[in-house]
């Protein structure tokens, strides 16, 4: 059997635009589990997928999420034209099978973690490249015949020996153009350790205030007694990959160790919480479901940081470790001292979502904005670039909401935050907020505009400050709007930079200077060497 791996994550309607440097964890994880199982997988990007004329493969794997349903959909009518094999989709977007198989035609959608559920799909016949013939037995699917769709019962949540078994695969990193320039997510931790709840919204609003979530012990925390999902409400990690499982740090370092062999520049250590790395490891066998207590396991983490920031590559500043998430709550000054001694200069992103205390409590949060400030204070302060997080249009968003997060955008800025990366609340399947209608756009909605507004405005203002400094960039391409400049991306941290000069090639690592603002995105960069 001929497997391929079509990457839709983030491309919408099959085209990336902001995330174009970023490769997710997903695509190499399925093939990781193929590889093992001794076949030979390919991995394209939709955008090639959808260009490229595909033949001779047996079976599409097709990873997404929600919001790139339409993607999905053009890359199964593509495949169609010229292959017979099953369609697969997996992903974020496999959380809402039903809506998945009727609209995009795929055979089979797989809910949740993977691995397992591959394995024996793959002993059922999908190894042969045919539709397998035990689909009724397998956990964790649904599955569609003719106009049928089935959806089974979902699978336990896996065992951590899962790492070990189907390690992710590395070579097929080269099959991704930009791998050498883009941001290459390493997966680190599966799994949230948030089991607050949401208090609004249609579900949430059942809640009874009993404190269980809360207050309990750790495993009565796991379950709600009137069924609400844990977690925020606008996010669907708790419900799908329930509460963290991290992976070993020698995994993590040998991954990383050969994707850097291969010529990748740029690390990116996912988890939806890195400061929740292995502090599951302090409470078992209970489930961490508690986002505070204890605190981060500080020895695991010097283990792994120290194993990564020690690859020649990233010792000698050729290549860059960097994490995404934390949760401000597990920002001590001993976890911010850690990151700033191994990861200085580099980004990390903490969540408001909301300024408004209670709206913070409402949506099920960890932490309050205010303590969010003080960890920001305390990034800064151990050399981190710390960006944050706001959403609008997220149910009980109003004017005084509004008000309060426009405050505290600015407070986010005088603490020492480089940028406010700010979303549309998109309504996620598996989520508290399932039932709610997904935020207008800011430009259609009076409140958001406020948001919308606050944030563009301190984004620009940081970016003129960045004029006149130097950085380290990697070249990925030539811009597509104007051939004149090539797009590099910052080693460490900051904005996409055109670079205008002759003598460039994609992969090239270089000093520039920052010599003007081209958008809220981009910068111009002069080289210096
Ligand atoms: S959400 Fe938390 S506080 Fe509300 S009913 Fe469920 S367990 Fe109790």
């Amino acid at each position: 059997m001929k497997p391929l791996i079509v990457d839709t994550l983030a491309s919408g309607k099959g085209v990336r635009h902001s995330t174009r440097d970023v490769i997710g964890a997903g695509p190499r994880t399925i093939a990781g589990v193929l590889e093992v199982k001794g076949f030979e997988p390919v991995i394209s990007p939709v955008e090639k997928f959808l260009k490229d004329r595909v033949e001779g493969f047996d079976v599409l794997f097709l990873s997404g999420m929600s919001s790139d349903v339409q993607a999905i959909q053009r890359s199964v009518r593509k495949w169609r034209k010229n292959h017979n094999g099953p369609v697969v989709i997996g992903g974020p977007a496999g959380s809402e099978p039903e809506r998945v198989l009727r609209r995009t035609g795929g055979d089979i959608a797989v809910t949740g973690e993977g691995e397992y559920t591959l394995v024996e799909l793959l002993m059922g016949g999908l190894g042969e490249g045919v539709f397998p013939d035990n689909v009724e037995s397998v956990k964790g699917i649904s599955y569609r015949v003719k106009k049928r769709i089935t959806v089974n019962p979902l699978r336990p949540l896996q065992p951590k020996n899962v790492y070990e078994e189907y390690p992710p695969s590395t070579d097929t990193i080269a099959n991704y153009p930009l791998y050498k320039s883009a941001r290459v997510y390493v997966e680190t931790v599966r799994g949230c350790s948030n089991f607050n709840r949401a208090r609004i919204g249609p579900v949430g609003s059942a809640c009874t205030f009993c404190e269980q979530c809360t207050q309990a012990g750790l495993t009565e925390r796991y379950d709600c007694p009137v069924g609400i999902p844990p977690g925020c409400g606008y996010c669907s990690v708790p419900s799908l990959y329930g509460p963290p499982k991290s992976r070993p740090s020698k995994l993590i370092i040998e991954e990383t160790r050969k994707l850097l062999a291969l010529g990748v520049h740029r690390i990116v250590l996912s988890a939806p919480g890195f400061l929740d790395y292995q502090r599951e490891a302090l409470v078992e066998p209970e489930p961490l479901t508690d986002p505070r207590s204890p605190e981060p396991n500080y020895e695991a983490l010097e283990e792994l940081l120290s194993g990564l920031t020690g690859l020649p590559q990233v010792a000698s500043g050729n290549a860059s470790i960097m994490i995404e998430n934390i949760k401000a709550a597990l920002v001590t000054e001993r976890a911010a001292s850690i990151l700033g001694k191994y990861l200085r200069d580099t980004p990390v992103s903490v969540g408001f979502e909301t300024g408004s205390d209670e709206h913070s409590r409402l949506l099920g949060r960890p932490d309050t904005p205010s303590e969010t400030l003080v960890s920001l204070r305390r990034l800064k302060d151990a050399g981190m670039k710390p960006y944050v997080y706001f959403i609008h249009g997220l149910p009980g968003q109003t004017s005084e909401t509004v008000y309060e997060t426009v405050k505290m955008i600015d407070a986010s800025m005088r603490a020492g935050s480089d940028r406010v990366i700010l979303y549309r609340f998109l309504s996620l399947p598996a989520s508290s907020f399932s039932q709610c209608p997904s935020g207008a756009p800011a430009s259609q909605d009076q409140l958001s505009k406020r948001i919308y507004d606050a944030a563009l405005e301190a984004n620009m203002e940081q970016k003129q400050e960045l004029v006149s400094d130097r950085v380290r960039v990697v070249v990925a391409e030539r811009y597509d709007r104007d051939r004149r400049f090539w797009v590099a991306y910052p080693m460490l941290h900051g904005p996409v930079v055109l670079v205008k000069d002759g003598n460039i090639v994609a992969g090239d690592v270089l000093l520039v200077k920052i010599t003007g603002v081209a958008s809220e995105r981009m910068v111009y960069g002069a080289v210096i060497r």
